[in-house]
Order: structure tokens, then sequence, then C-alpha cells
């Protein structure tokens, strides 16, 4: 819409149309608001493609999305032993980003926003109560310019809206993730519904890496913050133990993934982070798209009120509600990050805790519907007192 003699005037800019910044602008435009879609185009988002069953319905996921459904998780220890997972009821979902990510922006035009292809470059304020969005259209094209009463960054981990307007943003803590897709193998060797998780200090220090079956391709992947360890080596390694160094490579590509979510997602003013730029993914498993998409639904309600009132305190809801919800888990996950991706000898002990049936099914439990069952204290007390067993070695792994 003209803003007279000026820019185009929107209520809301989403800088970003990632499973976040698409989310926003979803329930934003379905909420009557005026969306701005800002998507640079032209990269696919480097991921492992996982989404738990309550993401598939809360967020209305159709079944074409999915390129597989996993039934179990194996987790390798170092010495090479393993146990599985089953999944039991139900699956955990594989989509490919870049037909997720596409679904998502089209469902947010289809809802009443403006999606374009433009490159975020900076915020200025001009018109008092205005930002003034300017971006580049298309790639390398013309300078634009729209206002808005409100930006959401949901432009990834390293969000240029987040470093030009979150004091601290750049120092965000995270692990670089990379991953190479492969064509999946012809044959009867490898499971196509079953997710290979590597505990394993060769190919992650400090994080783990996988084998994740996308129907017709594989993503094998790993992540460290560790500088200086080569995450290439690590795949060709893990793809040479295999038996995929003989598959042919359609892609390789990494991304820097956050581990804490920030202190503070918006600027008390004009602007709120959603998603990756907001330093939402699980600790320990690296999971982000569920978060993200929660994420841009709380920025979206956030954005509600503050439009409604004017009220800029009312922006800090967002990560205060996400918080209520999964601050615990969080933590929990951090913890676990921490005591157990340490060293050969503690990983060894992990992967056997996942032995028992009681640490499975609340892992699962936990995953699939983001939820810790509390009917079952008992199972959380054995659990308790099996990790203190094993992390001061009292039984052997
Ligand atoms: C290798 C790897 C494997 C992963 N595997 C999994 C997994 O299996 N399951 C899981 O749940 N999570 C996984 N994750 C994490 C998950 O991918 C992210 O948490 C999730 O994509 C975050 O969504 P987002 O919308 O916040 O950001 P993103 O998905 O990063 O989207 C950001 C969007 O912003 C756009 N953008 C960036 N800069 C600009 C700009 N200046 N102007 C305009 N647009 C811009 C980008 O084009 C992109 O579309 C993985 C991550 C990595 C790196």
């Amino acid at each position: 819409m003209a803003n007279h003699d000026g820019p185009e005037l929107f209520d809301v800019v989403v800088v970003g149309g990632g499973p976040a910044g698409a989310t926003a602008a979803t329930d934003l435009a379905a909420a009557g608001r005026r969306v701005l879609l800002l998507d640079k185009a032209g990269r696919i988002k480097p991921c492992g493609g996982a989404i738990p069953p309550r993401l598939i319905r809360d967020f209305a996921i159709p079944d074409a999305l999915l390129v597989a459904r996993i039934r179990s998780a194996r987790m390798v220890a170092p010495s090479a032993r393993h146990v599985d997972m089953p999944v039991g009821d139900g699956f955990v979902g594989m989509v490919d980003r870049e037909h997720f990510d596409s679904f998502l922006r089209e469902r947010a035009g289809s809802a009443g926003a403006e999606v374009r292809d433009g490159l975020f470059e900076r915020i200025e304020r001009e018109t008092p109560g205005l930002a003034t969005v300017h971006y580049r259209q298309g790639k390398g094209g013309a300078a634009r310019c729209v206002q808005a009463r409100l930006v959401i960054g949901a432009d990834g981990a390293t969000s240029s809206v987040g470093r030009a307007e979150i004091p601290g943003h750049a120092r965000m803590r995270q692990v670089f993730a990379y991953h190479e897709i492969v064509r999946r193998p012809a044959g009867e060797g490898h499971d196509g519904a079953r997710c290979d998780v590597y505990y394993q200090g060769r190919l992650s220090p400090d994080f783990y890496a996988w084998i994740f079956p996308h129907g017709d391709t594989v993503s094998v992947g790993t992540g460290s913050a560790r500088k200086g360890f080569s995450l290439r080596g690590a795949i060709r390694d893990l793809r040479a133990g295999t038996g995929l160094d003989a598959c042919e490579t359609l892609r390789r590509e990494g991304a820097p993934l956050p581990l804490k979510p920030l202190r503070r997602w918006d600027n008390g003013r004009d602007v709120l982070l959603a998603g990756d730029a907001a330093g939402v993914v699980a600790p320990a498993s690296g999971e982000g798209i569920y978060y993200a998409m929660l994420g841009g639904r709380l920025a979206a309600e956030a954005a509600e009120a503050f439009l409604a009132t004017g009220d800029a305190r009312s922006l800090a809801l967002a990560r205060k509600r996400f918080m209520r919800l999964h601050g615990r888990v969080f933590w929990v996950l951090g913890m676990m990050q921490w005591v157990w991706y340490r060293s050969d000898g503690l990983r060894e002990r992990f992967v056997s805790i996942c032995k028992d049936k009681d640490v499975q099914q609340l892992t699962w439990d936990a995953y699939m519907n983001k939820e810790l069952v509390r009917a079952k204290p008992a199972a959380h007390a054995r659990i308790f007192f099996k990790d203190l067993a094993h992390l001061f070695r009292w039984v052997s792994p």
C-alpha cells in the first residue's frame, strides 16, 4: 500500500522466509495485517530435515511434503556398539527444505502476505513510529525501501537484522554444522526408515554426526564448535566407514547452528527476532525447525499485541512465552550436551543408557510431542539414578 508520497507502508516487514519468518508472516496476514515477507532467493537451507509429529499437526504440514517416515534411531557409540530405539507408534517426518520452505512461503502468500525476493540491507528511522527497511530487489537488483511499524528478523543464525539491532547478537554461541547430500545407495543394505546418530569423538568432538534418509537421497552430516576440527574430513571418514563413499554427492553445504536462546529478542522499539535469529535451537539435538515455527507464531502474537496497543513492551512476550514452554527442556538438553558429549568414555556410557526402555520412551515422548510426560515420576527417578551411576562410573557401559 502506498504511503501517499512516501514509500509503501506495511504493518510488519518479516525478513527471512524460512520456517520462522514464513510462519510469522502467515499468522499475521491471516489476522488481517499488511505484511511484507522478504526473502533472498537462491539457496536451499542446509538441514537434516527431521520434523516431529507435533510440528506436522500444529502447522498443518501436508503428507506430500514428507519424503521419508522414520521408525527408529540407531545410536552408535565410540566402540561402534549400537542401540536401536524404535519410535513406537507414529514416525518422525523427513522434509526437503527446498520444497518445505517454498511451501511455507507460498502459504504466507495465500494468507495475504506480499512475498518478495529481496536482500535486506538496513533499517533507518526517518519517520516517527515507522522503520524504513532498505533492501535489494532480486539478485544484485535495484535498491528499494518500504516502511513498517514493526520488523521481524527471521533471517537465520547470522541475522543481519539481529546484528544491527540487538546488542551482543554477533557473539551468539553456535556450532557449525556441515552435511553432504548423497544419492540413496541401491540395494537392501540401506534402511530408509532409520536415522543413524554417531556419538564418536573422531566424527564430532562436541556434538554428533548423522545419517538421515530422505527418500531418494541421504543427508550425511556432523557439527562442531571446535576451531580447526575438519567437518569435511569427518564426513569423508563416516561415508567411507558406511559404504556411502560410493554414492554420488549431490550437494556439500553447511551453516551455523545456534546453541542458546539470546537474552533479548527485541530492541524495545520496533524489531523482534524469531527462530535461529533469536538463537532458538535445542542444545544436544540441534533441532530447530519446530522451535523456529513456534518462535514465528509467538512473534506474530507479540506483534499483534504491539500493533494493537503501540506498547513496545509487548514484544518481550514472544521470548517470555517461549521460555515458559521450553526453557526447562533447553536447560536439561544443554546440561546433557555438557555432561555426555565431552569424551568418548562418557559418550559410550550415554549410548549405553539409551538401552533403557524408560529412557527410550521418555526421549521419544519429549521429541514427538514436545511435552514431558508428568505421569511417570518413577521412570524419571530411575533414569536419574541410572544417569548418576554411569556418570560416576559405578557401572560399566
Ligand atoms: C546442517 C544442518 C542440519 C540441520 N538439521 C536439522 C534437522 O534435522 N531438524 C531440525 O529440526 N533442525 C535442523 N537444523 C536446524 C534448522 O535448519 C534451523 O533451526 C531452522 O532452519 C531455523 O529456521 P529459521 O526460519 O529461523 O532460519 P532459516 O531456516 O535459516 O531461514 C532464514 C531465511 O532468511 C533468509 N535470509 C537470510 N538473510 C537474509 C537477508 N539479508 N535478506 C533476506 N532474506 C534473508 C534466508 O534465505 C532463509 O530463507 C539443521 C541445521 C543445519 C545447519
